[in-house]
């Protein structure tokens, strides 16, 4: 079958708009894990740091500033925190994060049913056992839940997955008053703000990851800021500073780390200068890549939206988020429709997960699949999770690619509802 297909706007001012002939039938051939180049001045650092040879951070020549102490110095500038620290990892930086603000064995730490193994992995990682909190429609943790459950821990994790971030300023409210510390997870939301103060500022500590798939690419990395002179103090020590803190460019004064220097043991996490240099020019375009995100995710959402028996995630106006991938929701659908929906789609070159899945599969895995960690029931966030269907959007999309992805959507979420 064949439909002429007008499209809906003019690449520039006063073209004429052609009809375009597409096959009901349209396959995606793009790929959802490629991530584009490093940008060429991060390329060109990177040979640099390779020619003198000196990666480890500490490493630096007579009167040098590292790499690695460069970009802390820009990461603290890009948040408006105080001290920054670059690690080796997101989920190093959220176990650091917890051991620095006193989370021991044994400990229990609130943090979200909806999120990614790394998660409760960092709360396992320091012997901790989480405590779930579920999740809403609007992908975001039940504020009535956390509220319910904030005199059970000491600690809440809070997971801004898939970049949907809940009403901060309540979420802050709700902590204070039951004196729970805030760390937050930002793996999803570097770039990203509530009612304008950046994500990661409202916790007492931000982490946040550089991992290829997120929103700075060095394959590997992390990072960790926080206003708070003692924490920044213990996170550098924890990270393998050994006594060379002072070559760091955003950490304390010296003698805060004196009070606790022999007290931190040295676990071993630190950033290198090569990854280092390969970050800092990608910082510098953090701001244009978080508009080109969003424009590719306005583009997927508004070929969505009306869909039947399809539910876009509504953005709060206060939320500038960064649209690094896109869900949607199949509430009430049975599991052998939806996953019939993710085969028609991935058939046609569309790649989705399914966060309802009995098995974990790829990245997704359910709060009910970390066997380590013990969970109650929860189904009110049961019959979200359910829903919830997940997919990537590189920057390596261009827009067209993005409509014709919504289009292959709603044609197979309706053909599976009409079935
Ligand atoms: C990627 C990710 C992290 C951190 O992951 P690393 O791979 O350790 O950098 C943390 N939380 C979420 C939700 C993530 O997706």
């Amino acid at each position: 079958m064949i439909l002429i297909y007008l499209r809906p706007y003019a690449a520039w001012p006063g073209q004429i708009l052609r009809p375009t002939i597409i096959s009901m039938t349209e396959k995606f051939t793009g790929n959802f894990t490629q991530q584009e180049p490093i940008p060429e001045a991060g390329i060109a650092a990177a040979l640099a740091v390779l020619r003198h040879g000196r990666l480890h951070r500490y490493n630096v020549a007579e009167g040098e500033l590292g790499e690695t102490a460069l970009l802390e110095q820009e990461f603290a500038a890009e948040t408006g925190a105080k001290y920054a620290l670059a690690v080796a990892s997101g989920g190093y930086a959220m176990t650091t994060a917890l051991r620095a603000v006193g989370v021991c064995p044994g400990d229990r730490v609130l943090s979200n049913a909806f999120t990614l193994a790394p998660v409760p992995g960092a709360i396992a990682a320091v012997g901790a056992q989480p405590v779930f909190v579920g999740v809403t429609e609007a992908l975001t943790i039940d504020l009535d839940d956390l509220a319910a459950k904030a005199d059970q821990a000491d600690v809440l994790l809070l997971s801004h997955m898939r970049g949907h971030i809940c009403d901060m300023d309540q979420l802050m409210e709700i902590c204070d008053a039951s004196d729970v510390t805030v760390i937050e997870d930002c793996a999803h939301t570097m770039g990203a703000a509530w009612r304008g103060v950046p994500s990661g500022r409202h916790g007492v500590i931000g982490c946040y990851s550089c991992q290829t798939y997120k929103h700075l690419n060095s394959g590997e990395g992390g990072f960790l800021v926080t206003d708070d002179e003692m924490i920044a103090a213990r996170t550098i020590m924890l990270s393998g500073s050994y006594m060379l803190y002072e070559r760091h460019l955003a950490v304390p004064e010296p003698n805060v780390f004196e009070a606790i220097k022999y007290e931190m043991p040295n676990i071993s996490g630190r950033m290198d200068n090569l990854r280092a240099a390969i970050l800092r020019p990608q910082l510098a375009i953090l701001a244009a890549r978080v508009g080109r995100w969003n424009e590719r995710y306005r583009m997927i959402e508004n070929g969505l939206r009306g869909t039947p028996g399809l539910q876009v995630i509504d953005r709060p106006e206060e939320e500038l988020y960064v649209g690094s991938s896109f869900q949607f929701l199949l509430l009430d659908w049975a599991g052998d429709r939806i996953r019939e929906v993710v085969r028609r789609c991935g058939a046609r070159g569309v790649e989705m997960k399914w966060f309802g899945a009995p098995e974990p599969a790829a990245f997704t895995s359910r709060y009910d699949s970390w066997r380590y960690a013990s969970s109650q029931p929860m189904p009110v966030s049961d019959r979200i999770l359910h829903g919830i269907v997940d997919m990537r959007i590189p920057l390596t999309f261009s827009l067209d690619d993005c409509a014709l992805i919504a289009r292959v959507i709603r044609a197979e979420v309706g053909a599976v509802c009409r079935s």
